[in-house]
């Protein structure tokens, strides 16, 4: 079946549930948007955050683009869909929590892992785009000269979740909200290998487990104390 076919057939069945067996549950829904969760994440068809999290409509407001990243506040004339999303979320449905969702095997962070984004031509925008880890693939590069390229790869993945934080700290009204308690910020990482999820732990300045692989076997943490 192709898969314009498969997408009809799913949404039917969708349907199904929306105005059929599941009515009650939707019925809050159709009158407007709630959520308590925005999630940054990347475009990756492999990591859809309501998926693998096995979420709701209404559950989370979403925000997807190459490598999970969010641009540091900057007040200028070009269009800036993530910070317009990202202020809609926290000022308009004043969510209570954002997570930032890395992943394993990201195209956009090897892109730059690969030197795209070190020289960008008008037209590149993928490069432009990735550029926003920059401090992310300098740190690795300097501290990781050693390892492998697939190492440099996962750790700058990593510390890119910690640059979208970072980013997303320089919004002056996502800091008065942290400062206030009343919105907190998450960095996670899914393990597309070993099908775990961690989460970076400040305290600590790694990545912590949040659920384990099931064979355990796979590292469940990863420090980034470099
Ligand atoms: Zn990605």
């Amino acid at each position: 079946m192709q898969d314009i076919e498969r997408f009809l057939l799913g949404f039917r069945q969708f349907q199904q549930r929306l105005f059929g067996i599941e009515h009650d549950r939707f019925a809050d829904i159709k009158q407007g948007q709630h959520p308590q969760t925005l999630v940054v994440a990347c475009s990756d068809s492999r990591v859809d955050p309501a998926i693998l999290t096995e979420s709701h409509l209404g559950d989370m407001f979403v925000v997807r683009n190459v490598a999970n990243l969010v641009p540091p506040c900057e007040q200028s004339e070009a269009n800036q869909g993530v910070s317009a999303a990202i202020q809609f979320g926290v000022c308009q449905l004043q969510v209570k929590q954002i997570i930032v969702l890395g992943h394993a095997h990201c195209g956009g962070i090897n892109a730059l892992m690969h030197g795209r984004g070190e020289q960008v031509a008008a037209d590149d925008y993928l490069g432009k785009w990735v550029r926003i880890a920059e401090p992310a693939r300098v740190q690795v590069k300097q501290a990781l000269s050693h390892k492998t390229i697939e190492e440099k790869c996962k750790a700058c993945e990593m510390a890119a979740i910690l640059v979208s934080l970072d980013n997303l700290m320089s919004f002056p009204f996502i800091a008065e909200r942290v400062a206030a308690k009343t919105l907190t910020l998450y960095g996670w990482y899914f393990d597309i290998d070993a099908g775990s999820l961690t989460g970076y732990d400040p305290q600590s300045g790694s990545f912590r487990s949040l659920v384990a692989s099931l064979d355990k076997k796979a590292v469940t943490g990863h420090d980034l104390t470099w």
